[in-house]
C-alpha cells in the first residue's frame, strides 16, 4: 500500500476547517498532520486514517515552556511524528543533533517517525553525485545510534523532500523529477539496508505534488507514498488527489 501523508502546517485556521480537510481524507493509506491544536479533535473523529504531529521534543514533560511531549501526544491516540522537515531546520535552526535526539523519543513514547531529509539547491546544482553525499550525511547524522534492534515494532519511513522543491504558501516550485526521485529512493534503500539501521524504511517523495503529477510520483517501484503540503489543503485538489490513488 503506498502511503498519502498531508502535511497542513500552520493551516487552516480553525477546527471546523480543519475536520472538514480530515473527514474528506480519511481512508487508511493517509497519514494526517494537522497543527497540534487540532490533533486530539481529529483523532477522536477519523475512524480509518493515523494522525502525527509535525513536530516534538525529545523531553517527555518538565520546565520546556511551548514544547510538545512524544508522550503526551502518544497518549492522545496520535501514532506518527514527522521529524527534521526542512521548515524546521531552516526557520527554527533544528540541527541534526537535535532531529536525533527527537528521532529516539518519537520510538521511545511508542510513535512511528517519518523523517524528511533534503538537499538545498546550491547542492543539487553541483550534480546528484553531490545531493546523494549530502542525504547520506544526514541520514547517518540524523539516525546515528538507532538500532532496529532497539526500536522493534515501530515503523520509520524517510520522505525525501529536496528544499528547492517544496513550496512556500502559494509559490510552487517545480518539482524534481519522478525518475530522479526514484533514484534517490533507491540509494536511501540502499544507504539504510545494511545494519545497524532500521531495516528497510519506506521512502517518500514530497515537493510540490499534486493532482497532476502524483500519478507519475507513484508509479516507480522505489517510491513508497508521498507527502503532500500545500495541495492537501486544497478540496477540489485533495478530491483529485484522493481519486487518483484509489
Ligand atoms: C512539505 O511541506 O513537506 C511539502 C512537501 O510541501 P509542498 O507539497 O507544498 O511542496
Amino acid at each position: 500500500m503506498k502511503i498519502l501523508a498531508f502535511n497542513w502546517k500552520l493551516n487552516p485556521l480553525t477546527e471546523r476547517e480543519a475536520l472538514s480537510l480530515s473527514s474528506l481524507s480519511d481512508r487508511k493509506d493517509v497519514i494526517l498532520f494537522p497543527p497540534a491544536v487540532f490533533l486530539d479533535a481529529i483523532v477522536q473523529r477519523t475512524k480509518r486514517a493515523e494522525v502525527g504531529v509535525q513536530n516534538l521534543f525529545w523531553e517527555a514533560e518538565g520546565a520546556f515552556t511551548g514544547e510538545l511531549s512524544p508522550v503526551m501526544a502518544k497518549s492522545l491516540g496520535v501514532r506518527w511524528a514527522l521529524v527534521g522537515h526542512s521548515e524546521r531546520r531552516r526557520y527554527f535552526e533544528e540541527t541534526d543533533e537535535m532531529v536525533n535526539k527527537k528521532i529516539k523519543a518519537a520510538f521511545a513514547a511508542g510513535l512511528n517517525v517519518i523523517l524528511c531529509v533534503g538537499e538545498p539547491r546550491s547542492v543539487r546544482e553541483r550534480g546528484i553525485r553531490a545531493a546523494r553525499a549530502f542525504i547520506r550525511k544526514q541520514l547517518v547524522s540524523d539516525l546515528s545510534g538507532i538500532r532496529s534492534s532497539e526500536f522493534k515494532g515501530r515503523d520509520l519511513a524517510i520522505a525525501y523532500e529536496p528544499i528547492w522543491a517544496i513550496s512556500e504558501g502559494a509559490a510552487h516550485h517545480p518539482s524534481d523529477t519522478p525518475k530522479d526521485s526514484a533514484e534517490m529512493a533507491k540509494f536511501i534503500k540502499q544507504t539504510l539496508s545494511p545494519k545497524p539501521y532500521p531495516l528497510n524504511p519506506k521512502v517518500l517523495y514530497g515537493g510540490s505534488v499534486n493532482a497532476k503529477n502524483i500519478a507519475a510520483f507513484l508509479r516507480p517501484k522505489e517510491i513508497d507514498g508521498v507527502l503532500i503540503g500545500g495541495a492537501s489543503l486544497q478540496k477540489k485538489e485533495l478530491v483529485k488527489i484522493l481519486s487518483t490513488k484509489s
